[in-house]
Order: structure tokens, then C-alpha cells, then sequence
């Protein structure tokens, strides 16, 4: 190690050592060119910042990227909670380099995203890491189940699931250009699990009908599109064909099984909906959050007064107004917060009782 950040890393100890108290808060860590390397965030600040100095070089993470910090600053929050929440958005803004995105909780969670653009398709993927668009339903766990169970969805309404980037056209798309011949992306079109936008097969109203339906199922407004492998199942034991039979028996329940999965996330995101008021030892510093579908909706300190308390009543009758088209639906850019919200309850779920239901 260089002396000069032999100096530097003195300083910030020092610095460290005269001011951070061990009250929750988060921290930031900035290179010499004023970018934010790394935002962590802690229950006990001084306690948590004092032990990147301790660490050892090249080891340990925390020890390199103090070894590049120009500056550590900090900012105590009122709660574990708040310095958690405040750490999120914080890495959502800034997007340190250091920094993986909720590696914690997205590794165990899968999510069903809807890609948006003029062919849809359901792509299985682990929380929204940086791609934000689209629309989520989830969590779910179990990664391997949930593609099992959206394969076969894509395969009884015959979805495209193959490269986002794959360029689709519809029969009925007028093309400034002669195109040259075309031959499908894979193998689902020629077996009839795909209707084949790949190859200009479907129209974009028949395709869009048949996304649709998938739709409808995973918000709940249908039930599982199975009628056709119930329809094959019974054929094939009618034929005596009893192997075929059990293969589609095995598909119908992993249908069944995500529609399943599907009606208790509804129920699970729709319960994580309430106010959750975190006392302080000064009263003044204890802050509430109206909390809808796992997503903090609104934040203030904890009304006192009548007046305040008005406020915070209509800020909720604001937020329960709309009507919500796609409860079961996670905006991508709310991904990330869903999962702390659940991932907070399940730690300490004493802190339900800390909650009480959302009424207009
Ligand atoms: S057949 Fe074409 S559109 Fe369908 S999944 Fe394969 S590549 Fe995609």
C-alpha cells in the first residue's frame, strides 16, 4: 500500500472514529473523481464502518474498495427499516460500481416478466437486475418449476420464448421491402408449439389473441388454458396409449400447480399491504409507511396531531383510489423494493404487529 493511501485511509479512520455513532443509517463510499463506488448500510453505523478498516487486503471486498475511497460519508435513518429502504434507492440512483443489485434476495426468487414491444413473449428471470421494463408477477420460488410451468403455457398457446432480440414478422405486416426467404429461429413452429412469428405464419391479432389468454391467466381472470392436453390426455388413455397419457397427465399439473402458485402471490402480495409505524425514542423521529403490495407507497413521520393525522388519511384514500386493472402485476422498476418488503417480514416478523390493515 502506498503511503499516500496509508494517509487517506488514517484520515478516514479518524474520521470515522470522531463523528459515526451506532444508530442505523447508510453509508456511501467515493473514489477521488467523486464517483460512489459502493452504498451499504447498517443498523450500527460506527460499528459497521469501523470494521472496513479492520479487514484485510486483497482478501476481503471491503478492504479494496476502501483502498479506492476518496471520502466515507454517512447518514444516520431512523429505523433499520428506513436505512434499508434508503440503501435501495440510493443504489438504484447511483448504480455504484460495486454494488450488486439485491444479490441477497433476487438469487432466491424468481419472477414471470412480460416483455413489451409488438410480439410479446413471458420470460422466466431472477428479480429485474437493471432492466426495468416490462411488467413482473412474482416472487416465486422456484426458478426450475416456474420455467417448467411457463414452458407449457408458451406450448399450449403457442408463444414465442426465444431470443427478445430475434426480429418477428406478422403475416398481415405490410413490408416496404421484398424480404428474403425465412426459416424459423427453432424447432417449435415446424412441431406446432409456436404459432411462428419468426416466419410471418400468424397474424398479429391471432398472436396477440392467444398472449392475451396467457395474460388473463396469470392475473387471475381466467383459468389455466389446459382444455387442449386435457382433451389429448383423455385420447391417448381411450387408445390405450398410457405412457402418452401420463406425460400429459404430468404437463396438466404443472399448469395446475403455477395456478395455484399464482392465487397464493396474489394473496401473499395483496397481505403485504398495510401501515407500518416504527417508534423511536424521540417521538418526533418515529415515521410510518403505508405499504401496498409489498411496495412503500407513502412515508411521513407518524402523525401526532389531528391535522397530521387528516394529512396522513388522505394521502392513503389517495393511493387506495384507482382502481388497480392488474393487482397481481409488479411494475419492473418496483421489483427490487417488493422483494425487500417481503424479505424485511419474513426476518422479523414481529414487526407485523407493528402493522395495521390499509382503510380509506
Ligand atoms: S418458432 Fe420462431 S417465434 Fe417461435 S420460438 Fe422458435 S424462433 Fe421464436
Amino acid at each position: 500500500m502506498t503511503k499516500a493511501i496509508e494517509m487517506r485511509i488514517d484520515q478516514l479512520r479518524a474520521e470515522v472514529k470522531d463523528g459515526a455513532r451506532d444508530v442505523p443509517g447508510t453509508y456511501q463510499m467515493t473514489s477521488p473523481e467523486g464517483e460512489v463506488i459502493y452504498v451499504g448500510k447498517s443498523k450500527a453505523l460506527r460499528t459497521r464502518l469501523l470494521s472496513y478498516f479492520r479487514a484485510s487486503y486483497p482478501r476481503d471486498k471491503g478492504a479494496r474498495i476502501l483502498r479506492e475511497a476518496a471520502t466515507l460519508t454517512w447518514t444516520p435513518e431512523p429505523s433499520e427499516f428506513a436505512a434499508l429502504l434508503q440503501e435501495l434507492r440510493l443504489i438504484k440512483r447511483l448504480r455504484p460500481r460495486y454494488n450488486v443489485m439485491m444479490k441477497r434476495d433476487a438469487r432466491y426468487h424468481a419472477f414471470v416478466r412480460i416483455t413489451g414491444g409488438h410480439t410479446p413473449m413471458l420470460q422466466v428471470v431472477r428479480g429485474a437486475g437493471t432492466d426495468e421494463t416490462g411488467t413482473y408477477y412474482g416472487p416465486f420460488r422456484g426458478v426450475y418449476q416456474l420455467a417448467e410451468a411457463i414452458r407449457e403455457l408458451n406450448d399450449l398457446l403457442g408463444l414465442r420464448d426465444c431470443k427478445p432480440t430475434l426480429p418477428m414478422f406478422y403475416a398481415d405486416q405490410p413490408e416496404l421491402l421484398p424480404l428474403p426467404s425465412r426459416t424459423p429461429g427453432c424447432i417449435r413452429h415446424e412441431i406446432g408449439k409456436c404459432l411462428g412469428p419468426c416466419v410471418a405464419a400468424v397474424h398479429q391479432t391471432e398472436y396477440l389473441a392467444a398472449f392475451g389468454v396467457a395474460r388473463d391467466f396469470l392475473e387471475g381472470h381466467a383459468d389455466a388454458p389446459h382444455g387442449p392436453l386435457l382433451a389429448q390426455m383423455t385420447a391417448a388413455s381411450e387408445a390405450l396409449d398410457y405412457e402418452r397419457a401420463a406425460l400429459l397427465r404430468d404437463k396438466v399439473a404443472r399448469v395446475d400447480s403455477l395456478q395455484a402458485q399464482l392465487s397464493r402471490l396474489r394473496f401473499a402480495l395483496e397481505s403485504l399491504s398495510f401501515v407500518y409505524a416504527i417508534p423511536a425514542d424521540e417521538p418526533a423521529k418515529a415515521r410510518s409507511y403505508v405499504v401496498r403490495r409489498g411496495r412503500v407507497r407513502h412515508e411521513a413521520p407518524t402523525p401526532r396531531t389531528a391535522a397530521e393525522r387528516r394529512a396522513f388519511a388522505e394521502a392513503i384514500e389517495a393511493i387506495l383510489a384507482p382502481a388497480d386493472p392488474a393487482p397481481a402485476t409488479v411494475p419492473g422498476h418496483e421489483v427490487d423494493e417488493v422483494l425487500l418488503v417481503a424479505a424485511w417480514f419474513k426476518r422479523h416478523p414481529k414487526e407485523l404487529e407493528r402493522t395495521t390493515p390499509l382503510r380509506g
